[in-house]
C-alpha cells in the first residue's frame, strides 16, 4: 500500500478487550494487525484494581512497545490505537487513548474518524465554561460526558453521543466497562468478535481478530452503544439507525485483504472492482499488473475478465526506512523510486495494463509510469479501479483539498496526458457499488461516494475541518 507516498491516508485504527487475563497483550496483536491504518504512534490503555494505566508513544507497534513495556500494563480490560498524524498532529501529548482522570471516575478514548460538528459543540461547551486543551473530537466528547454529571454512566454516554454528527468510531475505557460507539451511518468500519465465549473484542478491522484467535461475532450497528462488563454484553442505542453509508476507500484502498466488511471479504471485493473494470473499459494489451499492495487484488481480477495474462510487473520494497513515510511532498515524490521498481522483464516490449486503485495529486501515478516506460514498457494504459476523486473528505480520511487533487475540474483526458500515460479509464461509480455487492439498494447496506461525487451522507458545517486543519489530539 503506498498510502503514504500518494496524500490519502486513514486517520486511525481502534482496538478493544474485555475478559482477558492478558489484555495489553492482545491490544499489541491487534494493533499490529491494525498498523497499515496508521503508522505513526500508537497506545495501549488498561485497567488494574480500578485504574487506568496507559503507555503510548510515536512511532511503529513494535516501536513503541518494546522491551518490558506491555508488562507494565496488567488488567483484564484494554483498549488501543494506532494513528495517522497530520501536520499539526504530532507530539506525545496527540497520541490516544486519551485518559481524563476525575474524582467521579476515570476515563480513556481512542477515536477513528472525523466529528463534523466538532466546533460548534466547542464553542457551545466554551461558553458554559468548558477549558480544551485542544480542538480535538476526542475531548469535544470527553467535556460532554463530565457535563451530564447527575446521569447514570451509560445515560451520560448516550446524551454525550448523540450530540455528535459524522463518522466515527469510539472505545471507551472505564474502571467498570468496556464502550464502543459507531456512528448513526456507520461510516467507519467496526467489528466485535468473541474468544471462547467470553472475551469480548473489538477492532476496526476483522484482521485484528485472526491473530488473537478471535471470532467475528458482527458489526457495530450505526448509531449502536455496546456495553461490555463483568456481566456480559450489552447493545443499547444513542441515536436512531439512518442510512448505512460505510467509506467505500475501505473497500477500495484502506482495509486490509483478509479483512471483512459486513460479511464481504476485502480482497474478493477488489477482485470484483478489477472484472467490472474489464467489463466497462476493452483495451488490446499484452499484460495486466497492478500497483503493489493494495491494486493486485484489482488487477487480478481485470487479468481474469479481460483474458490477458497477470504478471508482477511492479516490486514493492519492504525495507524501506521510515523516514520516508513523512508526509512532505518532496519526499513523498522521492519516496516512490525508493519504494517501487518496474520488473523489466515482465514489461519490456510489452503493451501493459497498469490497475491502480487511486489517483490523488497525480505525481505519484507520473512517476510509476515514467518507471515502467523506462523499463521499456510499449504501451503504458492506465485503468483505475474506483471513480475519480474529486472531493474532500469531512470524515477523518486525509484525502487533500479539491485544489491539489488531480482530477478536480480536469477531464479524463486531460489527466492521461499529465500522468503520461497512452491511456487512463476510471472504474464508474455504478460499478463500484455493484461490484463491492453491498446492494445498495437495502438503506441498511449503502456507501458513502463523498470524495467521488461531492455528496455527502450527513451535514456539513461551514465550519467543518478537514484532517490536515485539525490540530490532532
Ligand atoms: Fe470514505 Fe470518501 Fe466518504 Fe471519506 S468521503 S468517508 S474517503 S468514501
Amino acid at each position: 500500500m503506498l498510502s503514504e507516498l500518494r496524500g490519502l491516508n486513514e486517520e486511525c485504527g481502534v482496538f478493544g478487550i474485555w475478559g482477558h487475563e492478558n489484555a495489553a497483550q492482545m491490544a499489541y496483536y491487534g494493533l499490529h494487525a491494525l498498523q497499515h491504518r496508521g503508522q505513526e504512534a500508537a497506545g495501549i490503555c488498561t485497567v488494574h484494581d480500578d485504574h487506568l494505566l496507559i503507555e503510548k508513544g510515536e512511532g511503529l507497534v513494535n516501536d513503541v512497545f518494546h522491551g518490558d513495556r506491555l508488562n507494565k500494563l496488567p488488567g483484564h480490560a484494554a483498549i488501543g490505537h494506532v494513528r495517522y498524524t497530520t501536520d499539526g498532529g504530532r507530539g506525545i501529548e496527540n497520541v490516544q487513548p486519551l485518559v481524563f482522570r476525575s474524582t467521579t471516575g476515570s476515563l480513556a478514548i481512542a477515536h477513528n474518524g472525523n466529528v463534523t460538528n466538532a466546533s460548534e459543540l466547542k464553542r457551545h461547551l466554551e461558553r458554559q465554561g468548558s477549558i480544551f486543551q485542544s480542538t480535538s473530537d476526542t475531548e469535544v466528547l470527553a467535556h460532554l460526558i463530565k457535563k451530564n454529571i447527575s446521569y447514570p454512566q451509560n445515560e451520560r454516554l448516550k446524551k454525550a453521543l448523540a450530540q455528535l454528527q459524522g463518522a466515527f468510531a469510539f472505545v471507551l475505557l472505564t474502571e467498570d466497562a468496556l464502550y464502543v460507539a459507531q456512528d448513526p451511518n456507520g461510516m467507519r468500519p467496526l467489528s466485535l468478535g468473541c474468544i471462547g465465549g467470553e472475551t469480548w473484542v473489538v477492532a476496526s478491522e476483522t484482521s485484528a481478530f485472526d491473530l488473537i484467535g478471535a471470532e467475528t461475532v458482527r458489526s457495530v450497528e450505526p448509531g449502536e452503544l455496546v456495553i461490555i462488563d463483568d456481566k456480559g454484553i450489552r447493545s443499547d442505542r444513542f441515536a436512531p439507525k439512518a442510512n448505512r453509508a460505510i467509506c467505500s476507500m475501505e473497500y477500495i484502498y484502506f482495509s486490509r485483504p483478509d479483512s471483512d466488511i459486513d460479511g464481504i471479504n476485502i480482497h474478493m471485493a477488489r477482485k470484483r472492482l478489477g472484472k467490472r473494470l474489464a467489463q466497462e473499459v476493452k483495451i488490446d494489451a499484452d499484460v495486466v499488473t497492478g500497483v503493489p499492495d493494495s491494486s493486485i487484488s484489482a488487477a487480478i481480477g481485470f487479468a481474469e475478465e479481460s483474458g490477458i495474462p497477470y504478471e508482477m510487473g511492479l516490486i514493492k520494497n519492504r525495507y524501506v526506512g521510515r523516514t520516508f513515510i513523512q508526509p512532505s511532498q518532496e519526499l513523498r515524490e522521492r519516496g516512490v523510486k525508493m519504494k517501487l521498481s518496474p520488473v523489466r522483464q515482465v514489461v519490456e516490449g510489452k503493451r501493459v495494463v497498469m490497475v491502480d486503485d487511486s489517483i490523488v495529486r497525480g505525481t505519484t501515478s507520473k512517476k510509476i509510469v515514467k518507471m515502467l516506460r523506462d523499463a521499456g514498457a510499449k504501451e503504458i494504459h492506465v485503468v483505475i479501479s474506483a471513480p475519480p476523486l474529486i472531493a474532500p473528505c469531512f470524515y477523518g480520511v486525509d484525502i487533500s483539498t479539491d485544489s491539489e487533487l488531480i482530477a478536480t475540474g480536469r477531464t479524463t483526458e486531460e489527466i492521461c496526458e499529465l500522468i503520461g500515460a497512452d491511456s487512463l479509464q476510471f472504474l464508474s461509480a455504478k460499478g463500484l457499488v455493484e461490484a463491492v455487492g453491498r446492494n445498495d439498494e437495502d438503506p441498511n447496506r449503502g456507501h458513502c461516494l463523498g470524495c467521488f461525487t461531492g455528496n455527502y451522507p450527513t451535514n456539513i458545517f461551514a465550519d467543518t475541518k478537514l484532517p490536515h486543519e485539525k490540530e490532532l489530539v
